[in-house]
């Protein structure tokens, strides 16, 4: 069973054919089937997260792009939360700083991807560099383009030293992109969240949705996949990255390592 849309290599893949209100095979948030999927590929995550601590020998990044109010947070809160810190981290991507932008673009991925035994999720990413970049028109046009090469080369390399990439769009509408707006304003609780850039960037929607087309296109590989999420209903959203993990580590198979001491049997603890 499979939620999230993956983006076939090479293909003319377009966004706009893919339904964000989407809610798969469930009625709806109370269906009891959503809350029992869930709590399932969960458990089963945290298993198998800690065979890959445990092994020592793969890593899983996992990259999360979203446009505002997407939703990288709450799957981060309610999917990510739950697993084992030891093995688990998060790296946020904000605007570069001015020692970051005195190197390549690649140079802050790369020094947060994760260590053998390690899952990490990138919140933004490497990709802004071909999104925001692109859309704002940061750098010239002859080097944005060639960097879609780069992304592959540089995941492959990661692939072809241990590290599984996958790369996960939250695909919002633009509707529920102002409903998500106008409640962080309403709600005193969420007013903290809210911030003018937002509405700065919402006047790009369009432009945005053609970088990520384009992206999507040219940089889902075999070695790492993209993935679009439909991500207006959140529940739907978390089941659908929760498989979607769940299905990448199995296909990793980590295995517990037999020890470091040989026959267990021979060890005697002291009393
Ligand atoms: P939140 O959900 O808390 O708002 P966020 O990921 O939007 O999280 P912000 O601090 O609001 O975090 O925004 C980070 C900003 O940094 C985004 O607007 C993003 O486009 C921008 N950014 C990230 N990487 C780059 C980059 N390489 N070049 C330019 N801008 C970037
Ligand atoms: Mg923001």
């Amino acid at each position: 069973m499979r939620f999230a849309h993956r983006v076939e290599p090479d293909s003319h893949f377009r966004l706009s054919d893919i339904d964000t209100n989407d809610h798969g095979p469930f009625s709806g948030k109370d269906d009891p089937e959503v809350a029992r999927q869930l709590a399932d590929d969960l458990a089963r995550l945290g298993g198998l997260q800690e065979r890959l601590y445990a092994e020592q020998r793969q890593a899983l990044l996992v990259v999360l792009q979203a446009m505002d109010t997407g939703g990288k947070d709450g799957v981060l809160r309610r999917v990510v939360g739950p697993l084992d810190s030891r093995g688990v981290h998060v790296a946020s991507f904000k605007a570069p700083s001015s020692d970051e932008l005195a190197h390549d673009y690649l140079w802050r991925a790369h020094a947060r991807a994760p260590r053998r035994g390690d899952i990490v999720f990138f919140n933004r990413s490497q990709y802004e560099d071909v999104l925001v970049v692109r859309v704002l028109d940061l750098v010239e046009k002859a080097r944005l383009k060639r960097r879609y090469a780069h992304l592959v080369d540089f995941e492959r390399m990661l692939a072809d030293e241990g590290t599984r990439v996958i790369k996960i769009f939250l695909h919002i509408s633009r509707e529920e992109q102002k409903k998500r707006l106008q409640e962080r304003l309403d709600d005193p609780t969420k007013r903290w969240k809210f911030e003018l850039a937002d509405l700065e960037m919402r006047q790009h929607w369009g432009a945005f949705q053609e970088a990520y087309e384009e992206a999507l296109r040219k940089t889902s590989t075999t070695t790492a996949p993209w993935y679009v999420v439909p991500a207006d209903r959140k529940w739907y959203r978390d089941v659908c990255v929760a498989r979607l993990l769940v299905e990448t580590l199995e296909d990793m198979n980590p295995q517990f390592p037999p020890g470091k001491l040989g026959d267990p049997s021979r060890i005697v603890i002291p009393d």
